[in-house]
């Protein structure tokens, strides 16, 4: 028999599976190849409990949804003040690419649209054995509970059409943001954003954020505690792009989306939910990951702000 919640969950997945608005990404040539069908939501409790239905152990590439968990390994290589000093925690209301940087000193607004993402990148510590993306991809794998491996055809396509991420590179580098050659500071993120995961993984790792950074499966620390917080914190205030406004008004959830189609959610103390469907809105969030969201907020009552 299913339980109740797995009941739930199939009937909010039957609600919008046959939904068929929005886009596939596809300014990145090889993200336009996924299936617009995929569907998968799946919910993880701090106490290891995981609920899926439909597409959830598909994979997919965590895109932007990357930014908030690397921002964690940035705080921890370097500290708080070290990393504000940088990159700002301010909503910047604009696209996830958009080319803006604080007058004066060029900080980047937050660490969730690409220029901050791309500073934090430049923060993460290389050291003897490990590169930044080896560091960066054992930091996300911990936060799965299983090793993640990278899409490299994405990763070559992103790289190869980088043009506009390049040039934020360069800026950052021109405002000592990042200070060294820009180069390998953006292979690695794009290597960042083509990290494969499922709508499984997605989940676990926000419950491992509920649970104040120990993966909920391995018993794992995967985030130091002190630093959860400020996690929780930017993708509360800036993870959904330029609807982080309107997602905190309906949904109120710290959030983190990225354009292969995943969603990832966390309600602090108690779970993290994973949503996968590869057509976008106009916003570049997931159009039915955002519906199921919603669904889920109101119909289980979990608004932070306003706990059941
Ligand atoms: N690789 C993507 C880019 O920088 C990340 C986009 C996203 O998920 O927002 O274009």
């Amino acid at each position: 028999m299913l339980s109740p919640i797995q009941e739930y969950l199939k009937t909010l997945h039957s609600r919008y599976a046959s939904v068929m608005d929005g886009h596939v990404a596809d300014y990145i040539p090889e993200l336009s190849k996924a299936d617009p069908r995929h569907f998968g939501i799946c919910i993880a409790t701090r106490d290891g409990h995981v609920y899926e239905v439909g597409d959830t152990r598909q994979s997919f590439t965590i895109q932007s949804v990357s930014k908030a968990l690397a921002y964690g390994l940035a705080l921890e290589d370097r500290g708080e003040e070290h990393v504000l000093a940088r990159i700002g925690v301010e909503p910047s209301g604009e696209a996830f690419n958009a080319i803006s940087l604080k007058e004066g000193t060029g900080a980047p607004f937050n660490p969730m649209i690409n220029a901050g993402a791309i500073a934090t990148c430049g923060q993460v510590l290389p050291t003897d054995e490990q590169s930044r993306i080896e560091r960066i991809l054992a930091y996300l794998s911990g936060f799965a509970g299983r090793q993640l491996d990278i899409d490299e055809a994405i990763y070559q396509s992103e790289s190869d059409t980088g043009h506009r991420n390049r040039a934020i590179g360069w800026l950052l580098r021109n405002f000592e943001i990042i200070d060294e050659d820009p180069h390998e500071t953006l292979e690695t993120y794009f290597q960042q954003c083509s990290i494969r995961v499922t709508c499984r993984d997605l989940a676990i790792m926000g419950a491992t954020l509920a649970n104040q950074g120990v993966n909920p499966l391995t018993q794992k620390r995967a985030i130091a505690a002190e630093y959860v917080d400020n996690v929780l914190g930017v993708m509360a205030t800036c993870g959904m792009y330029d609807w982080s406004g309107e997602w905190v008004y309906r949904v109120g959830l710290p959030a983190k989306s990225g354009v292969g189609g995943g969603i990832l959610a966390v309600l602090p103390g108690q779970l993290g939910i994973g949503v996968f469907s590869p057509p976008l809105d106009s916003q570049g969030n997931s159009l039915r990951g955002i519906r199921v969201c919603m669904d889920l907020s109101h119909e289980l009552a979990l608004h932070m702000l306003n706990p059941a």
